[in-house]
């Protein structure tokens, strides 16, 4: 039976019960490279003490079986103790010892004990991916956070391998019995969670550096580091440039935490077939590969993985060091660690621009993800593991991280500094939840934060602010500020606390739109009247949330809106442009601006745009735009105009810059479904035509085939023969997603069932399917609407969550048309979708979760195109 799903109230009873002491591991991964051997023995001895002696509990262990359990000296029957993922452990002592023996999986999902097979050279690489709670995936234990306990492992493996773990290298012993293999002995971590060990293995290349500090009482704290990735990507790979950044952050982190690092070595993991941007498994960070560039890589992307190193690091304090008792909680981790990512970026890099990117991008997750009907409070209700699978989102990140952006607002940078040092020296090596914050933070600022925790961790939601103007002549007359919220959730009114800073902009005398004043006020009721704007001379731009200080989807008056359609790309502050250009993404979003007008605009006014990161995410809006938010009649010669677009700049731009890179994958993009850029891209393909300084390396390559692909300009024979000069990891991914993307009822009809059938492709490779699979029109995918919904909840049953998630939601027939007349709630795909979810109410709540996200990203598309035929 399934009974993976651990509760929070199972979890609350068992650690009542239990205090963890000790696990000591042994993995055997001898035979790992032998890709017919589907799992490894894995022994653990847990030393553990229970407050009420008699009492049973149960071990987590998902496992391929059980040798042996011993309890206590005691021999127990695992036909009869052993039941699903759990084992029981019966009449329990004041002090317990529990040994398990068994078979643990490799995994293919990411999940566990992820084992991958480097198609470049055979050669065979593991990794460890556990949160919330796949550790019981590699070996037996209580997977929970809040029983912290010291662990020690032993890996077998081959000789000359690289292993690493949480913990430094102790000894590696040759073993006698077992030539070529050697034991891997590493030493006792301090006292961590379960989710956050880790077991690295493989031939990895290993690149070394060391970082140091004196330390407030005169020692010398030494922090040695090491960067790995595969052997074969060893040449890309640019371990100073991450060294660097790794100096940086840890440089400031100990002048901003005054707490030295605590978990000795420093190691961080570049890894194949990763399911998340990365881990703060402590001494043993994992990160995405595609963070190594094999290709040519824009600035945006280099502060993507700066920005991730300091999330990361953040993290060995905030969350490793001090960690949430239940996932309720995740937010007291990732929104800090967010915050301080790019807090970091801005104080202790080159990359001083960190918050305009934070503005533009991570903002615009939390704004999206916080107007779903699943949206949530920051500070959570998480009553299962399943639940807190999904909670990994833009409410936890980035809506948390800006909430606290506004609480350093708020209280003071040193007022927050001050609660951290506290919460640190006050928890460490245990674990809080909210009140235990709120408690350092209202001590520290001397204020009473209960307010303000309820308003902004508390509710769910955004609200929204509308200025309202009145004109004397060419003077305001009278300003006011509408603000508009509604607790999705509770359907309550939620008007929330802001400090807003109202920018005033006009044009000098060379045309510039440049800041002319500001007001700073805080907006806290439904209506607010700004009298100090009184009397003043229009302006021709009226930006409410000057320098991005509130979390608001914010909008323009009707002035503003002129001059912000007219003049954006004269915009001199790139805060100010970005937060512009994120108020007209939001109304093209809500249905108040036509796809063809934000398509225009971003015509207009994105070759201007210096900022690299804003740009990208420009052209990615523009997408959306153009394929869900355009009504059907108009899409074909938007899109034909916008690729014409994308051409002229891409021929036009500066040699070799990161513009040029954006145009490129731009038009790839859109050229999916464009078949006028085909030829053009055969051309550079061919290598005639190329623009000067354009690197045509293999991820562009791959870009440019899947859209010769999906317009059916590229045969097999074509593709084969480009895999056959980038025999990769990500060459194969570029190639399945290629050969999938290809119009073709029989190829869709493979492409699908590879998907849905779980049982071959790794998650890489799920993804590139149905990346493929989906580069295609109503005509060959309207076919799979029926199956999608007779299949989900059996997907749901037979793969990982992970899989099933990305099955789930990748597959879902977004891309819909209204037809004319028709009302969105009425569209098929809709009603469809209605009546899945009726008929599906005791479905697990996490897949009914994704079912209603794709329901009402649909419904707003078609919304979206029945305002513009209006
Ligand atoms: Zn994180």
């Amino acid at each position: 039976m399934n009974n993976g799903n651990l509760t929070r109230a199972e979890a609350r009873r068992r650690s009542q019960l239990l205090e963890v002491d000790s696990y000591e591991v042994s993995l055997d991964l001898r035979a790992a490279e032998d890709p017919d051997g589907p799992g490894y023995l894995s022994r653990t001895v847990v030393t553990f003490s229970c407050s009420s002696p008699g009492a049973d509990t149960f071990l987590d262990f998902i496992h391929g079986g059980i040798h042996s359990i011993t309890l206590n000296g005691e021999r127990l029957d695992p036909a009869e103790v052993a039941d699903g993922s759990r084992i029981r452990l019966p009449r329990l002592q004041a002090q317990n010892q529990a040994v398990v023996v068994g078979t643990a999986l490799y995994s293919r999902s990411g999940e566990g004990l992820h084992r991958f097979t480097d198609p470049a050279d055979g050669r065979t690489y593991l990794y460890t991916q556990y949160e919330p709670a796949d550790a019981r995936r590699v070996f037996a234990n209580f997977e929970q956070p809040d029983l912290k306990a010291s662990f020690a492992f032993t890996v077998a493996a081959p000789s000359g391998w690289q292993v690493a773990s949480n913990a430094p290298l102790q000894a590696v012993e040759e073993m006698s019995t077992s030539p070529r293999h050697a034991k891997y002995r590493f030493e006792q971590t301090p006292r961590i969670s379960t989710y956050i060990t880790a077991v690295l293995a493989g031939p990895y290349h290993r690149a070394e550096d060391s970082w140091e500090r004196r330390l407030p009482d005169g020692s010398l704290l030494r922090v040695p580091l090491g960067a790995y990735c595969r052997a074969s990507l060893a040449e890309a790979f640019d371990a100073e440039r991450i060294f660097a950044t790794t100096k940086q952050g840890l440089d400031f982190f100990h002048d901003l935490f005054d707490y030295p690092y605590p978990f000795g070595k420093y190691d961080q993991a570049f890894v194949p077939e990763y399911n998340l941007g990365a881990m703060e498994n402590p001494g043993l960070v994992t990160f995405t590969e595609n963070y190594v560039f094999k290709s040519r890589a824009t600035i945006a992307q280099y502060q993507a993985r700066a920005n991730t190193i300091m999330h990361e690091m953040a993290h060995m304090w905030f969350g490793d060091l001090v960690t949430m008792a239940w996932w309720d909680d995740l937010w007291l981790k990732e929104s800090f660690a967010d915050y301080m990512g790019s807090l970091a970026l801005v104080e202790a890099t080159e990359f001083s621009n960190a918050w305009v990117t934070f503005a533009n991008r991570r903002k615009a997750w939390a704004y999206v993800q916080d107007q779903l009907p699943t949206t949530h409070p920051i500070v959570a209700d998480i009553a299962d593991l399943e639940a807190a699978k999904q909670n990994f989102d833009g409410i936890t990140y980035a809506k948390g991280a800006s909430v606290l952006k506004q609480l350093v607002a708020y209280v003071g940078f040193d007022a927050f500094t001050a609660a951290a040092r506290r919460y640190f020296r006050q928890h460490e090596y245990g674990t809080t939840s909210l009140a235990d914050f709120l408690a350092v933070l209202s001590s520290a600022s001397g204020r009473d934060m209960g307010n303000w925790a309820a308003a902004w961790l508390q509710t769910a939601g955004i609200s929204s602010i509308t200025p309202e103007l009145t004109y004397d002549g060419g003077r305001l007359a009278s300003v006011r500020l509408l603000q508009e919220a509604t607790d999705p959730v509770t359907g309550l009114p939620a008007n929330r606390p802001h400090r807003l800073r109202l920018g005033l902009y006009d044009f000098d005398d060379a045309g510039t739109l440049v800041r002319t004043g500001s007001v700073e006020l805080d907006v806290a009721g439904p209506v607010t009247e700004v009298p100090q704007l009184a009397g003043r001379r229009e302006p021709a731009l009226l930006l409410v949330n000057d320098e991005d200080l509130s979390y608001a989807k914010v909008r323009f008056d009707p002035g503003s809106l002129q001059t912000v359609l007219s003049s954006l790309d004269r915009m001199a502050d790139p805060l100010a442009r970005a937060l512009c250009w994120s108020t007209l993404w939001d109304m093209a979003r809500d249905g108040l601006l036509d796809a063809a007008a934000y398509l225009a605009a971003v015509e207009g006014f994105a070759p201007a745009e210096a900022d690299n990161g804003v740009l990208q995410m420009l052209l990615d809006c523009a997408r959306t735009a153009l394929d869900r938010y355009a009504p059907a009649s108009e899409r074909t010669a938007l899109r034909q105009r916008f690729a014409s677009f994308l051409r002229k700049e891409l021929a036009q731009a500066e040699p070799a810059s990161d513009h040029q890179l954006a145009w490129a994958r731009s038009l790839a993009a859109v050229a999916r479904a464009e078949p006028d850029s085909a030829d053009y891209l055969a051309e550079l393909l061919a290598g005639s035509g190329v623009p000067d300084g354009l690197a045509m390396d293999a991820d562009l390559r791959w870009r440019f085939w899947q859209a010769l692909a999906a317009t059916g300009k590229a045969e097999a024979s074509l593709l084969e023969a480009e895999l056959d000069r980038d025999r990769t990891a990500s060459g194969r991914a570029g190639f399945t997603a290629a050969m999938s993307a290809r119009p073709d009822p029989a190829v869709k009809a493979k492409a699908w069932q590879d998907a849905l059938s779980g049982s071959q492709l790794t998650n890489e490779l799920l993804d590139a399917t149905i990346d493929g699979f989906m580069a295609a029109g109503p005509e060959l995918l309207d076919p799979f609407i029926e199956p999608y919904f007779r299949s989900i909840e059996g997907v749901w049953q037979q793969q990982s969550i992970e899989l099933a998630s990305r099955v789930v939601r990748g597959l879902f027939p977004l891309h819909q048309d209204l037809a004319e007349g028709q009302a969105p709630e009425l569209h098929p795909v809709v009603v469809r979708t209605d009546e899945w979810l009726a008929g599906h109410g005791r479905a697990p709540a996490a897949l009914r979760r994704i079912v209603v996200e794709q329901r009402d990203h649909l419904r707003r598309s078609l919304q979206a195109q029945q305002a513009a035929e209006k």
